[in-house]
């Protein structure tokens, strides 16, 4: 059962809680909506944050706030909110019940990297081990490599004493069928008896983990199953240190999702640090790598964007904000996070209305 605790009892309470003990898993964090804010929000002390909103945010973060507020390092409190997603059958955008590629395969990429050793690790296009984020924290401690992919990535999971287990959900798999059914008129698929419905959309899906302690080190991580029904080995910016990732503990943390070719284009995260490093805010740099996105397609000539690319990040103070390419009203960029305070979910900006 879930218990409602209120702002101060919980502030109360976190003060009150020795190293080694646990906030109960029960426990609601008070929600603090910062929406109205247009300037980014500071975060108070150790968090855990996310790309996720108001629907997933606390879920995601609560596991990995919880690690820190208990006096846990940094690297286990970020993978394990990671994992709370990559587990979930529900989810169909990471680990465990993403949707597959085109031929039914689930290949799963993410990357992590710890600020102060400036040490990162990543798997790309990795089958059959449903929490990746902990394969590539793996990489990155127990190797002096940084990526590991596809077969041999597995195999090195395996080493580690993973099970290797079929990924494709029912739901994972009805959704895949339909999109193989709907993809053409002139291969011997007949179309969905349901219609063509939402199947024509290519679908996305990611999560990136923020995290800071009370030192003020960050960590970051990066994961997802890419983009729906890709050319098998296919991989993202997820994985890609720089593109759907990047931290260094002089600036703060990046993270990004979305049409990952894009991101990889401008290598997007390291550029949010960047522009960050130069003085932007969060939701300022965030917008700046949207907008260099935008430009570098306008460039060659495109006239209509017709894809989407979100920036998350965190600097130095302890501001937090996101930026994505088009959005509305009803669908803004959000990121959320628990700090000391409680949880937070905080709207950004967005270019273009769609
Ligand atoms: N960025 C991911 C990729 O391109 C997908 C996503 O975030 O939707 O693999």
């Amino acid at each position: 059962m879930s218990t409602k605790v209120t702002r101060r009892k919980f502030v109360t309470a976190l003060a009150g809680l020795g190293a080694g003990s646990l906030l109960p898993a029960g426990v609601v964090f008070p929600a603090i909506k910062t929406s109205k804010t247009s300037s980014d929000p500071i975060v108070k002390g150790a968090m855990i944050g996310s790309s996720r909103g108001e629907k997933w945010g606390e879920k995601v973060n609560a596991p990995g706030y919880r690690i820190l507020s208990s006096g846990g390092k940094l690297l286990d409190a970020v993978e394990e909110s990671a994992t709370v997603t990559e587990l979930d059958p529900e989810d169909s955008s990471v680990g465990y019940g993403g949707l597959p590629n085109e031929q039914g395969v689930v290949q799963l990429d993410a990357s992590i990297m710890d600020g102060p050793t400036h040490n990162c690790g990543a798997v790309g296009a990795l089958e059959g081990i449903k929490t990746p984020s902990r394969v590539a924290r793996l990489v990155m401690e127990r190797t002096d490599h940084i990526y590991l992919v596809g077969k041999d990535a597995q195999k090195f999971a395996v080493m580690h004493g993973f099970k290797v287990e079929n990924l494709l959900t029912e739901k994972a798999r009805i959704r895949w069928l339909r999109w193989k059914e709907n993809m053409s008129d002139r291969d011997d698929w007949l179309p969905p008896a349901e219609g063509a419905e939402w199947y024509e959309k290519r679908l996305t899906g990611t999560i990136n983990i923020l995290g800071r302690d009370s030192e003020g080190n960050f960590a970051g991580l990066t994961t997802t199953s890419g983009l729906a029904f890709k050319i098998p080995g296919r991989i993202g910016d997820s994985p890609i240190i720089g593109a759907g990732l990047y931290v260094d503990n002089e600036v703060g943390v990046a993270g990004a999702t979305g049409r990952g070719e894009e991101v990889i284009r401008i290598l997007g995260s390291y550029f949010v640090i960047e522009e960050m490093r130069r003085g932007k805010s969060p939701g300022e740099a965030c917008k700046a790598a949207c907008e260099r996105i935008v430009a570098i397609n306008r460039r060659s000539g495109k006239k209509k964007i017709d894809f989407n690319d979100k920036f998350v990040a965190i600097n130095r103070k302890g501001q937090i904000g996101c930026y994505q390419i088009q959005g509305n009203k009803k669908w803004r960029p959000s990121v959320s996070w628990i700090d000391e305070s409680g949880f937070h979910v905080h709207y950004g900006g967005y270019l273009f209305e769609r």
